[in-house]
């Protein structure tokens, strides 16, 4: 059956030129790519992603990490689809920590340790269904994705929105 994932290409990720060969090292995986944005994160949504993180020492610093304080304010974000899309992603992305990551996998390749001992993975992915669902509902509307993952409903717009002029 097939599942869905979040992937984010994190600041450090697009400072260091790496989207082209994070894509390409995700096409090894054969899945769908059903949604992508470029997204600069507010401190909400920065907070509500690594909510789970919150009593963390480093808490504020991967904040930050996330912000894009310390490279550019921007993330790509990607929903990738497929046969155990979670697990083919994860796979390809390596342990969370850049030294014990293998070295052939993106974090293991690309990533580093700060001197404030935040984890510079150049990459985020979704680690079991309940997270991916969450993390994608965050990051995404219903109309931002081809394809109809999760329940949705018609709901009637009271805010102002930006509009070309
Ligand atoms: N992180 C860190 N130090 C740690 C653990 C995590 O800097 O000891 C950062 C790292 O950037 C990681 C993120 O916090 O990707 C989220 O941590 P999680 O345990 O969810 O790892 P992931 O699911 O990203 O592999
Ligand atoms: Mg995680």
């Amino acid at each position: 059956m097939g599942q869905s994932t979040l992937v984010l290409i994190k600041p450090d990720g697009l400072k260091k030129s790496l989207t082209g060969n994070i894509l390409t090292r995700l096409s090894e995986t054969k899945l769908d790519i059903v949604a992508a944005k470029i997204v600069k994160v507010s401190r909400e949504l920065a907070v509500e992603h690594y909510k789970h993180m919150s009593e963390k020492p480093f808490f504020a610093e991967l904040i930050k990490y996330i912000m894009g304080d310390y490279h550019k304010r921007k993330v790509m974000a990607l929903v990738y689809w497929g046969d155990d899309a979670i697990g083919k992603v994860r796979a390809i992305c390596g342990e969370t920590n850049p030294e014990e990551a293998d070295s052939v996998s993106i974090r293991g390749a690309y990533g580093r340790i700060t001197t404030k001992g935040v984890y510079e993975n150049v990459i985020h992915a979704s680690t079991n269904k309940e997270e991916a669902e969450r993390e994608i509902k965050l990051w995404f509307s219903p109309d931002d994705i081809i394809v109809d993952l999760y329940p949705a409903k018609i709901a009637k717009k009271i805010c102002e929105e930006r509009v070309w002029a």
